[in-house]
């Protein structure tokens, strides 16, 4: 068995070796800025920056002048909401979104609030699904943008986007999805969902960090989007700032990797993640898995593992690169705000384990996976006198911390 597991890939992917090989030119020979158009070195780099987007517009299903290319989904969300919020204030000022977002749609959503903007964060049922009626009787007349992602980082579950596309149709609002865990990893059709605009990421297709992009469709309507960073008119004035060749390179190379695969590998990790679901519900008593059964990610498995704590379980899996809560929303690590919005105690949200797996887990790895956890889960109830006395007592863990 290798001496470490990476099962961490909603945090990050590896970056696939074929993407870091059509890469390497574009730093070296091909290094040219695709903004100098008076040589050959900015052609080469302007053609191949071109041909990139191309690219992840047939892939994703787009006008290839839809393709914005950004710094990553953080950068993306911020534009969509902020340039959207700007453009639109003088028809109104609110906002919809939701509880279980990523912080960076929500820290975004925030911020506006400085400014007058009202933001409405709908909530989310016990699978972390938002209630369509409710969306529909939240949009008023001074409604600018929903932002509603597509599939949570932390537990998996996906909203019913081509509802809310429609929903969002038919009021005449615009739609913003953050797709950043979804595009590559599941099917996503741009325009039956009816979808405005939608941000994605190149380092969780195994691509390169520090790309991304944000897809500003003009299907019905021009959407009037404002630009965040100014300076030189880049990506048709919306970002300006020379571009990350090599990483443009390598975010369409991923994408088109993940595309060619994408049955294939859905298939294969929804079975060694059910796998390792089955495993530890039988296995192990008062485990509970977070987010909706079936309406999820098929890399996805978030678990509690009631009576212990989840840093203690990963220090004691240390070669095991897993996560609790989210590790990957926030600089500081903070309590899951997502997993408190789906109504979770507190036992059960500080037991809680994110399993991420990825294109280069092995059925060995989730095997040893398995045995480790479930043995060092084991071993850490024997220190908990909660457990102990509740197998003694036969009595559930609520029972127990309020005795009648
Ligand atoms: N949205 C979601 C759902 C994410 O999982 C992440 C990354 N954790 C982001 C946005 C931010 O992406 P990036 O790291 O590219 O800024």
């Amino acid at each position: 068995m290798t001496s470490s597991v990476y099962m961490d890939n909603h945090a990050t992917t590896p970056t696939d070796p074929r993407v870091v090989d059509v890469m390497l030119p574009y730093f070296t020979e091909k290094f040219g800025n695709p903004a100098s158009r008076q040589h050959k070195y900015g052609w080469v780099a302007e053609s191949a920056v071109e041909n990139a987007r191309n690219s992840v517009a047939r892939i994703l299903r787009v006008d290839s002048k839809e393709v914005i290319f950004t710094s990553g989904a953080t950068e993306s969300n911020n534009l969509a909401i902020k340039g959207i919020a700007e453009a639109y204030s003088s028809k109104g000022k609110q906002i919809i979104t939701c509880a279980t977002e990523h912080k960076s749609v929500l820290d975004v959503c925030k911020h506006l609030e400085k400014f007058g903007y009202k933001v409405t964060y709908l909530p989310v049922n016990e699978f972390g699904l938002i209630d369509l009626n409710v969306l529909e009787q939240a949009i008023i007349k001074e409604t600018i943008l929903v932002s509603i992602m597509i599939a949570n980082n932390e537990i998996g579950t996906l909203q019913d986007v081509e509802k809310i596309g429609m929903i969002c149709a038919k009021k005449d609002v615009i739609f913003h999805t953050d797709a950043t865990q979804a595009v590559g990893k599941i099917p996503v059709d741009i325009e039956s969902a009816k979808i405005d605009l939608l941000s994605f990421s190149g380092h969780k297709i195994y691509g390169p960090k520090g790309v991304g992009a944000l897809v500003v469709r003009n299907r019905n309507k021009k959407l009037k989007l404002i630009s965040q960073i100014d300076g030189g008119g880049h990506e048709r004035g919306l970002r300006s700032g020379t571009l990350n060749v090599p990483a443009i390179i390598g975010l369409a190379k991923a994408l088109e990797l993940c595309n060619d695969s994408m049955d294939e590998e859905q298939k294969r990790l929804s079975l060694l993640r059910d796998k390792m679901q089955n495993a530890f519900l039988t296995e192990l008593d008062e485990v509970y898995l977070n987010g909706h059964p079936t309406q999820r990610l098929p890399n996805n498995l978030n678990i509690s593992f009631m009576y212990v704590e989840d840093n203690t379980l990963m220090m004691s899996i240390k070669e095991i690169a897993v996560s609790s809560g989210s590790a990957c929303s926030t600089a500081q690590p903070q309590p899951s705000h997502v997993l408190k919005a789906l109504g979770l105690n507190e036992e059960r949200r500080h037991s809680a384990i994110r399993f991420g797996l990825g294109r280069f887990n092995t059925e060995e790895e989730v095997d040893y996976v398995i045995d480790r956890v479930i043995q060092a889960v084991k071993s850490l109830r024997e220190f908990s006198p909660v457990y102990k006395k509740r197998v003694a007592t036969k009595q559930t863990v609520s029972e127990l911390q309020h005795p009648k």
